[in-house]
């Protein structure tokens, strides 16, 4: 059998999202769906809708900020602003809030490494920033994703370690939602190129493996995707991809 990969989902809710819960429920596939707080607002009959079809719901922040540009008590008040959001979703779903997560916009968790967390930050003062955010989360109950058979030292040893989710594999499909492309990644069919490659460029930093990447074996992967209608085709092209090559989806706990 080949890898398990877990699926997590950030920047939702849209107005592609009902097409992306039906498009995941034909294959079976249950996610984590990072939601941005303002966007909850609009559209809470989708986010019920998300957690009666089995989905799980994380925090993305309220306005989605990079956390490295904001101070400390703003950074609170986007954390709790959508925590406040999500406990009134899960109540009206019937859904008991069990496990909460957190995943900062563009990963970045306010360190001022802007969301390049493979690299090593030297600021003490932006390190404490750092640290006192993760305190918040841990004082809100927000734990990290266990996702068994992830085997990435990189990812175990730290990202692991902390009170927010981070992922093992980016997709990179957002890059499409720019004409000129970014990283070079301007199609469909350079987002399965460098996904299906080995060692696949990594926008946190490089990753300190050997090999890494959907092709390395050893280890299952947490998958970020986004929720998006300019890259929903592609979405469901890289998903209809992965299953076509046989890899499963697990749910995580
Ligand atoms: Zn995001």
């Amino acid at each position: 059998m080949k890898k398990q990969l877990y699926l997590t989902i950030d920047d939702f809710p849209t107005k592609a999202s009902e097409e992306m819960l039906y498009f995941l429920e034909e294959k079976g596939i249950s996610s984590v769906i990072f939601c941005i707080g303002k966007e909850l607002v609009k559209h809470e009959e989708t986010a019920v809708k998300a957690l009666l079809m089995g989905h799980k719901l994380g925090n993305h922040s309220y306005s989605h900020k990079a956390f490295s540009k904001i101070s400390l008590k703003e950074a609170y008040r986007e954390i709790q602003k959508t925590d406040l959001l999500l406990d009134r979703i899960y109540e009206k779903a019937g859904v008991t809030w069990d496990v909460k997560y957190f995943r900062f916009p563009y990963g970045d968790k306010g360190d001022g490494m802007m969301g390049q967390v493979l690299k090593r930050g030297l600021d003490p003062w932006k390190r404490l920033k750092k640290r006192r955010i993760q305190k918040r989360l841990a004082e809100l109950n927000y734990t990290n994703i266990v996702a068994p058979g992830v085997s990435y030292n990189y990812y175990q040893d730290y990202l692991a370690r902390e009170r927010d989710a981070q992922w093992t594999l980016d997709v990179m499909e957002w890059c499409l939602k720019k004409p000129e492309g970014v990283f070079e990644i301007k199609t469909e069919a350079d987002v399965l190129a460098r996904l299906f490659s080995e060692n696949p460029f990594d926008c946190r930093g490089k990753v300190p493996e050997e090999s890494y990447g959907i092709t390395f074996e050893p280890s299952n992967e947490v998958i970020l995707m986004h929720d998006n209608e300019q890259t929903f085709p592609a979405f469901k092209t890289v998903i209809n991809e992965m299953l076509l090559r046989g890899y499963g989806f697990s749910k995580i706990n």
